[in-house]
Order: C-alpha cells, then structure tokens, then sequence
C-alpha cells in the first residue's frame, strides 16, 4: 500500500533515498554522526570564535576509527574495503554543522597520503603515514602558489638537484593546515615548464630555510590556513613521492577525491540551511500568518529542495559510474559546480527566510553563508571546471 505520510523536511528527510546505500553505509553514518555529536557538535561556536580547534580532536578522530578510513590497517588505518559512499558520507556528516576547517584539516591525509603510500619510501611510512594517522604528526598538501592556483602548469617553486638533495626556492599560499603541518605534500618544479616538470616532494616543515605565517582574513574558523615559503631548503632526494617530473599525475588523481568530498559537504550544508529555513518559516508569523502561509516563502522553499534531488539525483548517478571504473571527469566537473552553486543559492535564500534572526547566533545558516564561497574556488573554481568540462565534451 502506498505511504501517504509527508516526508520529514529535516537534514535527513531531505537526502532523497538513494538505491546504493546499504545497511553497512548507514551504520558507518551513526558512527560519524556520533562522532561529531560528541566531540565536535558542543564546541563548534567556540572553535568558530577562537578560529581554532584543539589538537586532541586528531588523537580522537584517530582513537574512533574516523580518520583512519580507507587506510591501511598495518598503517593505522580502519582498513581499505570502503567504497566512494564512505568518503561521502564523512564529508556529510562533518558539514551537517558547517565545521569548515575542522573537516578541511582533519580530512588534509586523504589527499596528502595515498601519493606517499603509493609512491613514498618505505621509511615515509614509517615516519609519515602511521604517525599521521595515529593523530601525532599533521600533514598538509601545499599545492596552490602566490602566483595562482588554477593553472598548475604555471607553478614555480622549483628543486634543484644538488647532488643527493634538491635545493627548494618558491612559495605556497592559502595552503589549509599550513601552521600545525609537521610535513608537506609539495608540487615543485623539478623540470621544464608546464604540466611535465613537476615532482611532488615532502618537506619537513621543520628544515631550516622553511618559515610560515597565517593569513588572516578569511571567513572561516581557520588560523591555521597560512602562507609558506622556502629559501635553499635542502631536501634529501629520498623525498621524493612517485616519479620525477611525473608528478602531476599524481596530483590529479586526488582531485577527484577532493571534488567529490567538495560536493557531498556543499549538498550537506545545503540540507541543513534548508531544514533550518523550513522550520523558522513553520513557526514564523507576519502579517498574521505563517511565512511559509506567504506564496513567495514557500516557492522560495520548494525551489531550494528542487535543486537540492536535482543534485543528489546526478550525485548517485556519478557514485555508480566511477565505482564501476568509468572516469566521466566532465560529469564531476560539472557536478561541482551544479553542488556549489546550489549551496550558494540556497544559503543566500535560507538567510532571507530567517531575516535578521540568522544574525542572532544559535543558527547555523549564517556560518554556512559565510562558509559557502570557498567551495566554489577550492577544489577546481567554477570558471576552471566549467572549462574542464568543455574541453572533455571537445568544444
Ligand atoms: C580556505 C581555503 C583553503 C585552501 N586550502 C588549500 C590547500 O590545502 N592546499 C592548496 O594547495 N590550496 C588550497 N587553497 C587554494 C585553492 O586551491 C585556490 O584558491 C584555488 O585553486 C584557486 O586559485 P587562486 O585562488 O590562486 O585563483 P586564481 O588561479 O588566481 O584565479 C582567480 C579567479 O580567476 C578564475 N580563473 C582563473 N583562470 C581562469 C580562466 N582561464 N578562465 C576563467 N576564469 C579563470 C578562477 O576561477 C578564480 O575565480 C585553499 C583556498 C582557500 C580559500
């Protein structure tokens, strides 16, 4: 018999049911959900204020089995049988509360480490990978330069062999982690100009020659997002992750990861504004009725939700295709931008309904508004893979 009860219009009841979602995905999400609910949740207008979190949410994340995901267990890991849907759902459930930079630090391994399993000394396992998944060393990926981050090939921090080290001169920007990181994931130009020459290195954040500074400014709790710069750091040649002058690679193919962790986050904090947004306008009265009693308001509404399975409908389309080995880079292109500006959209509407209570704290719209932009320059702006996807297509 067909259920005729209107579906709930909370965070959950807004993710429309997806058919590749299994039992074991679900109880991976109560763990995550228990997670930030007791160790995140209670301290997040604080952090947001103090634009800082304590080192021991590494050590927990840890201990709880949360960071370690998809890693090796000898490593420290929780184990490499995951799928896509795992990743997904941690990027879910940590932007459930808008937790910026808690996520954008805690998750930096899963972008900066495969390259080192995959192509690093076994020593970097050693010295890197299980310190870092114990929670007891940070790494950060240090890509973007000052000169610009959409055009890689353009990169000029350079290494120069000098007998068995590579001497580094250049500099990083906007790099996440950056004043905590113990190492660095590094692009740096070991060869020519363009995608050919570059290399990817680990620097010790502590070799002499390497100095760092924050950035202030930015909109999110985030003192740790800085600057970094070096001048004749030497750099044994053992450091090096992968093969030289091959390194772009490798650097592309966490792309990938990033872009799909970028748009899970993005639609999870547009169910949240969304469900924020539908109960104010429940319970809000103007001009003697309910806001969402006003025409405008619940159109405003239900074009939120629109876009919203529209999103989540190509979303669980692209999960499938990639898992089953296709590589549709111009879909995800485009799914991150269709993710994102959906967050921006709705951010912005959801702000609208609450009006000038959204300024009164105890909401968490007004930290997702201020939140969403970055999701539309991090990971592949939205100019960058508008023209990706253009290129794919052959235009
Ligand atoms: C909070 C935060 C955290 C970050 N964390 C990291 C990190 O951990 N590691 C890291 O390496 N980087 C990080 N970044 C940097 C981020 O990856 C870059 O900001 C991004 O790649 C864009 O580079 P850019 O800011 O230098 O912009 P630019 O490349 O200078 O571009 C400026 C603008 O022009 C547009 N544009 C550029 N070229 C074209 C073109 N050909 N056609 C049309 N439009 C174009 C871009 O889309 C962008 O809107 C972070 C950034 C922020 C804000």
């Amino acid at each position: 018999m067909a259920d005729h009860t209107p579906p709930a219009l909370d965070f959950d009841g807004l993710r429309p049911p997806s058919p590749f979602l299994t039992p074991e995905h679900d109880a991976w999400r109560a763990k995550l959900r228990g997670f930030i609910d007791g160790y995140v949740a209670p301290h997040l207008d604080d952090w947001d204020a103090a634009s800082d979190f304590p080192d021991s949410l590494y050590k927990d994340a840890a201990r709880e089995g949360i960071s370690g995901m998809g890693f090796r267990e000898d490593l420290g890991g929780t184990g490499e049988n995951i799928d896509l849907w795992h990743r997904i759902l941690f990027a879910e459930e940590f932007f459930r509360m808008g937790s910026g930079v808690v996520f954008a630090d805690l998750a930096t391994p899963w972008i900066a480490l495969p390259p080192i399993i995959n192509g690093g000394t076994p020593e970097m396992l050693e010295s890197v990978a299980k310190p870092v998944l114990a929670g007891d060393k940070k790494i950060a990926f240090a890509v973007t330069e000052p000169g610009g981050g959409s055009d890689v090939s353009g990169f000029t921090t350079t290494a120069e062999r000098k007998g068995d080290v590579f001497v580094v001169n250049g500099g990083k920007t906007l790099i996440s982690g950056a004043m905590k990181a113990d190492y660095l994931l590094t692009a740096v130009r070991t060869g020519g100009p363009g995608m050919g020459g570059l290399s990817m290195l680990l620097i010790e954040t502590d070799r002499p020659g390497v100095t760092r500074g924050p950035l202030p400014g930015l909109q999110w709790y985030n003192k740790n997002n800085g600057w970094l710069k070096f001048e004749n750091v030497e750099v044994p040649v053992t450091n090096l992750v992968g093969t030289e002058n091959r390194g772009f690679a490798g650097l592309a193919s966490q792309f990938n990861i990033e872009r799909f962790s970028g748009i899970a986050a993005t639609l999870a904090m547009t169910r949240t504004c969304v469900a924020e947004a539908i109960a104010f306008a429940r319970e809000r009265q103007t001009f003697g009725k309910r806001l969402i009693d006003h025409q405008v308001m619940r159109h405003k509404i239900v074009d939120m939700v629109q876009k919203l399975k529209v999103a989540y409908a190509m979303l669980d389309i692209l999960v499938w295709r990639f898992s089953r080995g296709e590589l549709p880079v111009a879909d995800l292109a485009l799914l991150k931008v269709q993710a994102t500006t959906t967050l921006e959209h709705c951010a912005r509407e959801s702000l609208q309904v609450l009006g000038g209570r959204a300024y009164t704290g105890g909401n968490r719209v007004e930290r997702i508004y201020r939140e969403a932009r970055i999701f539309v320059i991090g990971g592949g702006s939205e100019e960058i893979l508008r023209d990706l996807a253009a290129k794919q297509m052959g235009f």
